[in-house]
């Protein structure tokens, strides 16, 4: 019989254990809250204009990222060129140091072309939008949506939602085990940032020598600002399109304040950090928050692997502790594989 495993969650850690399964006997069923795929690594299309909301690039840490996202296909791929530079609390703007200027990975038609790819490697069904509620476990693992509709039977059950989100499902889930309180436990305490992205659009262009200025010292409201017209294929000629992600302390204080009231506060702040007044008065502005954006640490690796032998499964960023795309992909990848060896009985 064919062995069955069901991924919670569409990010880069779900798709990247799909895509280690993909030649496998696994079958494999995504359930994704969202109509899109990629999570947090976002793409948006607005007024002819196509930004990354959430991850800006993919990070090129150690060389194998830039291998597979190359074998995933050349065609559309972004390597931004421009620097990132970095500026500090009273505003001042320094050139960036050589590590930021890396490989800087995106597509033309958006980062969620990870996802997009790495699933197209694979057979696997993606079930969306399915907000998963709480997790069964009998003889095999059974879900339930927010429509009271059940999904299973699965062998494996994988979960890769930001640690609450993985936390409230556990504390939902129906598994008569002793292990659970300490499972529970040791995914909520794994603590979050919180980012609200602000998008500025401008009907010129701005002369600067820099893709993207990132605030070192932590002490701006600003975080980050980076300039999409940077990535071929996401803002028409002539225009700017300015991504700005506020602080952590700045997005918890403003987090639910109206758009139309904030935007403008954020406007003048770029403009009084870029000294350019006309970036006080943007043609469009969009915001995306992002209750749990960054994780601060990861999850003690014994107390969420100790779930294994009953076939459950965490991913993501939050798990090995590195907010970033590429960490998540490949704890992904490598928790996929570990789940085919366990099916396989290795
Ligand atoms: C504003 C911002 C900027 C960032 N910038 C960068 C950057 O420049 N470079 C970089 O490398 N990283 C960056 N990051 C971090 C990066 O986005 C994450 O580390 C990475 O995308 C995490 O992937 P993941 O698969 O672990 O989680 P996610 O991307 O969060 O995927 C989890 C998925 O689970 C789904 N889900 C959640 N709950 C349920 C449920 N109950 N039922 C069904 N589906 C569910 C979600 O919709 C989501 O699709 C940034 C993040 C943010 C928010």
């Amino acid at each position: 019989m064919t062995d069955s495993l069901a991924i919670v969650g569409a990010g880069a850690a779900g798709a990247g254990a799909a895509y280690a399964l993909r030649d496998s006997d696994v079958d494999v069923t995504i359930f994704e809250k969202s109509r899109g795929v990629c999570g947090r690594a976002a793409t948006r299309r607005k007024e002819g204009c196509r930004y990354d909301h959430g991850a800006n690039y993919i990070k090129d840490a150690d060389g194998r990222t830039t291998d597979l996202l190359s074998e995933l296909g050349e065609d559309g791929l972004v390597d931004i060129e421009e620097p990132v530079w970095t500026f500090d609390a009273a505003g001042q703007l320094s050139e960036g140091d050589g590590d930021r200027d890396a490989h800087k990975w995106t597509w033309e038609d958006g980062i969620t072309q990870l996802a997009k790819r790495l699933l197209a490697q694979t057979d696997v069904h993606v079930d969306q939008p399915t907000r998963i509620e709480s997790v069964e476990r009998g003889d095999h693992w059974h879900l339930t949506d927010t429509d009271g509709e059940t999904h299973g039977p699965f062998d494996s059950l994988l979960l890769t939602p930001p640690a609450p989100q993985t936390a409230a499902l556990l504390a939902e889930s129906k598994w008569n085990d002793e292990r659970l309180p300490a499972l529970i436990e040791a995914v909520g305490a794994v603590s979050y940032r919180t980012i609200r992205t602000y998008v500025l659009d401008y009907g010129f262009e701005l002369d600067v020598p820099y893709y993207a200025l990132v605030n070192t010292d932590k002490n701006h409201a600003v975080g980050w600002l980076s300039r999409e017209e940077c990535k071929p294929g996401h803002v028409p000629d002539g225009e700017t399109l300015l991504v700005v992600q506020m602080s952590p302390d700045w997005s918890t204080d403003h987090y639910d304040d109206p758009l139309d009231e904030s935007a403008p506060t954020v406007a003048q702040m770029v403009a009084e950090l870029l000294d350019d007044e006309r970036l006080s008065d943007p043609e469009w502005v969009d915001d995306q928050g992002w209750r749990y954006a960054l994780p601060d640490d990861g999850a003690v690796d014994d107390v969420i692997r100790s779930a294994e032998d009953e076939r459950l499964y965490f991913a993501g960023d939050w798990v090995v502790g590195d907010a970033r795309v590429h960490a998540a992909l490949w704890n992904g990848i490598e928790t996929g594989e570990r789940i085919g060896e366990s099916l396989r009985g290795d």
